[in-house]
């Protein structure tokens, strides 16, 4: 890749974070679909079928013999010159790495994580819209970090009208007398696959869940906090802040949606 391409000298391109289980990719469509939206709202022509970048990450899997992969998919608007304007003629490039799957550590699960609320607010959709899965994080590294500084995992941003969006690269949602809460998609956050299938088994499961607008405070009083992304699952936050969430523990209804996600995995991606 050149030097010169756009991805390295301004974060111009998107990306998608991918499982692959058995060999299959875990819910490809909706990756897909949010992976050709992001093209569309950064005005980047799409420079694969999407079906030739699937046979692609199978591929890639199976050569280098990979049983569960983190399939982590870029797309750069391509070589640039060193300014802002793009050069003519170039075409994107697109960037796919395999690494071998690992789930975080069963005591992340049953005692839960340590989170904060991020100083860092997220950006909003009139400026870095959120719903664009952008490779321009700084913004989320640096509250991340604040997280790392005071020795928590995850970061949870607030928008500019103070209320909850989502964390540095998860969905947020809380438990409260037995419902599931979760700020809105229109609020500005990245809606998630992840996110999406736990409305799925929510309603499978009976379990309330509402979109809503959530104060920090909210969050706070929780009894039960817990962060979704492919990665991760569902991940309960243990302490928000330096204090106990509920039991301070991984509560029974993330516990429960967590198991039910990794049957649906192993479900969908059957061998
Ligand atoms: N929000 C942000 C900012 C993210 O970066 C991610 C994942 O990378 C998510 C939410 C969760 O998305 P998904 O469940 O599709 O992995």
């Amino acid at each position: 890749m050149s030097v010169f391409d756009r991805g390295i000298l301004l974060g111009d391109g998107v990306y998608e974070t991918l499982r692959v289980h058995h060999g299959r990719i875990f819910r490809w469509r909706e990756h897909r679909d949010r992976l050709l939206s992001s093209l569309a709202a950064a005005g980047i022509k799409p420079p694969y079928p999407p079906a030739v970048l699937e046979a692609a990450i199978t591929s890639l899997v199976g050569a280098n013999q990979l049983q569960g992969a983190r399939i982590r998919l870029t797309i750069t608007r391509g070589e640039g010159d060193p300014g802002f304007d793009p050069m003519p003629g170039k075409e994107p490039n697109t960037i796919l790495a395999a690494s071998p799957w690992h789930a975080l550590p069963q005591e992340c699960y049953q005692g839960g994580v340590d989170a904060i609320i991020a100083s860092r607010r997220q950006t909003g959709s009139d400026n870095l819209d959120p719903a664009l899965k952008s490779i321009s994080r700084i913004h989320l590294v640096l509250a991340r970090l604040e997280a790392t500084r005071k020795a928590a995992q995850e970061a949870i941003l607030l928008g500019s009208d103070g209320k909850v969006r989502e964390g540095t690269a998860s969905n947020v949602f809380l438990v409260k007398r037995g419902e599931l809460k979760t700020p809105s998609a229109q609020s500005g956050i990245l809606a998630g696959v992840t996110r999406a299938a736990v409305f799925e088994l929510s309603t499978q499961t009976g379990i309330p869940c509402t979109e809503c607008s959530i104060a920090p405070e909210t969050l706070a009083e929780a009894d039960e906090i817990f962060l979704t992304n492919t990665s991760w699952g569902a991940l309960p936050v243990g302490n928000l802040d330096g204090k106990p969430v509920g039991s301070g523990r991984g509560g029974p209804v993330a516990l429960m949606l967590g198991q039910k996600l990794t049957e649906l995995v192993e479900r969908e991606c059957a061998p």
